[in-house]
């Protein structure tokens, strides 16, 4: 397999930000308005997976938002957790904005590999849409390049499926570490070569904390990874969501300046 396909076709740097959640029809345009000649991705979720019940997302009333990030020439990046959304998604964007691209991600805890496969078969012929696929919570190889396996032998096409790396979770309840979410760089390069498909970083679930998301990007930066995506807000204070690791603009554009 070719390597790191995607990235070469969406141009390097290859940097997807945009706050956690989309909140209002208004923070998810300022924010694209501010950061588009910055990025080539943004990203914004519409259905947040919770620890603790709380704000869990506009659902689909957020698709037209959306729409208008893509209308800006920005690749739209967010999350799908069941068939019916990506279904939903795919036709109403496709439908609002006819020549964009979007990357709609598996995340971390979306472990049903019936419900992977299904979405990965929803996307099989939604030319324009691109599969990113968050690794699982625990540190575990073999899962990791088991989603991938699932998802490619579910006839997705390789040439349009990106992983992304979010650090695992440190499963030590009386031993707070470093990170919100440990990264292992090793790990994510291997499966990155084994699988000949493009690995991006995402240091703000692996921080947890602004500047623990520059250190995580510092670190990721080190190695041969295609791009970042990263949580960045207006007014990360009043985020319903992650407001601790949702990087301001001046926190992002330094970050940026700094890799
Ligand atoms: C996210 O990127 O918004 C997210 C929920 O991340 P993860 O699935 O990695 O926790
Ligand atoms: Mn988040």
């Amino acid at each position: 397999m070719e390597e790191r396909r995607i990235v070469k076709e969406f141009e390097k740097p290859f940097i997807i930000a945009g706050p956690c959640a989309a909140e209002s029809r208004h923070s998810v345009l300022s924010c694209a308005s501010e950061i588009k000649e910055l990025v080539t991705g943004f990203r914004a979720s519409l259905w947040k997976p919770r620890t603790e019940p709380g704000f869990d997302g506009v659902g689909f009333e957020g698709i037209p938002w959306l729409a208008e990030v893509s209308e800006m020439g920005l690749i739209v990046a967010t999350e799908v957790m069941t068939p019916e959304q990506t279904e939903k998604l795919a036709t109403d964007l496709a439908e609002k904005s006819k020549s964009s691209r979007f990357i709609f991600w598996l995340g971390s805890r979306n472990q049903n590999h019936l419900i992977q496969k299904s979405i990965a078969e929803m996307l099989n012929g939604s030319a324009n849409v691109f599969l990113m696929v968050k690794n699982q919570p625990w540190e575990d190889e073999r899962h990791w390049f088991g989603i991938i396996e699932h998802i490619l032998q579910s006839g997705f096409p390789a040439e349009r499926l990106i992983l992304c790396h979010r650090g695992f979770h440190p499963g030590r309840l009386e031993n707070p570490c470093e990170f919100r979410n440990m990264p292992n760089w090793e790990m994510a390069m291997k499966i990155k070569e084994k699988s000949g498909l493009p690995m991006i970083i995402d240091p703000s679930h692996i921080g947890g904390e602004a500047e623990k998301v520059i250190l995580a990007a510092e670190q990721a930066n080190k190695f041969n990874f295609d791009g970042l995506m990263v949580e960045v807000n207006l007014d990360p204070v009043s985020a319903l969501t992650d407001k601790k690791q949702q990087l301001n603009i001046k926190q992002f554009k330094n970050l940026l300046n700094k890799l």
